[in-house]
């Protein structure tokens, strides 16, 4: 009903002092409004409580249709189905927001690698002298493996960050190779951030395997990673552009590959000028 209906059938400050602000816009609310027209916040706010506070890390964690665990379940077993349902079939309440779900990986990723180390962990310590890890390499040949050493270590110090440079190179690449598709860059680059999402806390769990478990293994990281990666894209992709016929899975596979070469070849000559000319 508009105001002009309730001027003329009832008393309209009557009916306006009924009326209540939402806390959050300070839109007008009527009275039957569950939600707030303007933010959509719920209108019946009880008290934080801490009772409340569990309810919703518990829902957060471990809801079985919603929470985080129902996302890596699906990201495990089909990972280009659920990044096609958020994206593409816009059912946007079912999963928890990738970008929120990323900045987590992130951060268990960061405390996983000052742990176990994976990169540096063959080297003794950052302090110690290149002389003694490599004593009998020609004098000029030592700034190189010194800053070949360095490197490594800025890899890992900074995994983080060079994890999340990879994502918008291969969102380009997939998003030129299936440009036919009607995914346009951005659908790409959302579906990019699960599954690295995915791919990063599996790195998390491979890496604490070898690095506690397995030790012996480390050194076969970086390739086992790589071949997941593949394999794991390869399947993500011929899912999310809603392939049936499994010759497709050699486009998507070739993608993966293109996407993977330029990754390792853009970071890798980065590394090298860092090792070449940097000082
Ligand atoms: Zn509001």
């Amino acid at each position: 009903m508009n105001l002009f209906q309730i001027a003329g059938n009832q008393d309209l400050t009557s009916y306006l002092s009924s009326m209540e602000n939402c806390p959050n816009c300070s839109t007008m609310l009527e009275n039957h409004f569950v939600y707030c027209p303007g933010c959509g916040q719920t209108t019946d706010l009880p008290r934080f409580k801490i009772r409340h506070i569990l309810d919703e890390f518990f829902q957060a964690i471990f809801s079985v249709d919603r929470g985080i665990l129902f996302l890596i379940r699906n990201l495990a077993t089909q990972p280009g189905v659920t990044a096609r349902a958020y994206v593409l079939e816009k059912k946007r309440k079912k999963y928890v927001n990738p970008f929120s779900f990323l900045l987590l990986v992130l951060g268990l990723n960061l405390s996983v690698n000052v742990l176990i180390k994976p990169y540096t962990a063959r080297f003794s310590t950052k302090k110690d002298t290149i002389q003694h890890v490599t004593p009998t390499v020609p004098k000029d040949v030592l700034p190189y493996i010194e800053r070949r050493r360095q490197a490594t270590f800025f890899i890992e110090e900074n995994i983080n960050i060079i994890g999340l440079a990879a994502i918008p190179l291969f969102a380009f690449i997939f998003w030129l190779c299936f440009r036919r598709s009607d995914i346009n860059y951005a659908e790409h680059l959302v579906a990019q951030v699960f599954f690295s999402s995915f791919f990063s806390l599996f790195t998390i769990l491979l890496t604490l395997l070898l690095g506690l478990a397995l030790k012996h293994y480390l050194p076969f990281l970086n390739r086992t990673l790589l071949l997941f990666q593949l394999l794991y894209l390869s399947i993500a992709y011929f899912q999310f552009l809603h392939y049936q016929k499994p010759v497709d899975y050699v486009k998507t596979s070739a993608a993966t590959l293109l996407a993977l070469i330029s990754w390792v070849a853009l970071s890798g000559s980065v590394v090298f000028l860092y090792i070449r000319f940097g000082r």
